[in-house]
């Protein structure tokens, strides 16, 4: 799916808990980051090469779509996270939501499916896709980016914060008061 579903997928990962802007960020983060195997792409793209033809991008993406990356991510939260054991646990829950998803609705635009070498490097025999894996733009993706899209705005208003914290706290507060000047004030509207 595409880079801003994973943004939200893993920011509602973080919502059941109480958490610091800093944990919320690296689950976030932990959501978006197999993509990063993607970034050869680039490289094709700055020699020229069309989006229907992107060799080192073809052959790294889905590269870091593994076990091993999502237990080494986790394993940093450990070090840097401040409530550890749940941000831990929740990026590894962000990062195997990511291939879920990937599985359920990234079918190229050639009908390549994608699949989800989870075992590598150790062993290349789970190759995880499915048959009725739906394309990259259809409607089941555009339905969950926009119930997720929902869901952030639902609690932006609720309890006072949303993604764009992350990066830009003054715009969030604007954001959130813009919620709240419309809505009204939640019952409980304690920041969390
Ligand atoms: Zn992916």
């Amino acid at each position: 799916m595409n880079p801003i579903t994973h943004l939200l997928a893993g920011w509602a990962v973080g919502l059941p808990a109480d958490l610091s802007r800093r944990d919320r960020g690296l689950i976030v983060l932990a959501s978006i980051s197999p993509d990063l195997d993607a970034a050869p792409a680039l490289i094709d793209l700055a020699k020229g090469r069309s989006l229907q033809d992107l060799e080192l991008g073809s052959r790294f993406h889905h590269s870091a779509h593994t076990l091993a990356f999502a237990a080494a991510f986790s394993l940093a939260c450990l070090l840097v996270a401040r409530r550890r054991f749940a941000a831990a646990a929740l990026a590894f829950a962000a990062i195997n939501l990511h291939y879920l998803c990937d599985i359920a609705g990234s079918r190229g635009p050639d009908g390549y499916h994608w699949p989800i070498p989870y075992l590598m490097p150790l062993s290349a025999s789970w190759q995880l896709s499915v048959p009725w894996q739906w394309g990259l733009n259809a409607w089941p993706n555009v339905l969950i980016t926009a119930a997720l899209l929902a869901l952030t705005i639902y609690y932006a208003w609720l309890r006072g914060c949303s993604p764009v914290g992350l990066l830009l706290t003054h715009a969030d507060r604007a954001f959130v008061d813009t919620l709240r000047n419309r809505f009204g004030m939640p019952a409980d509207s304690s920041p969390r």
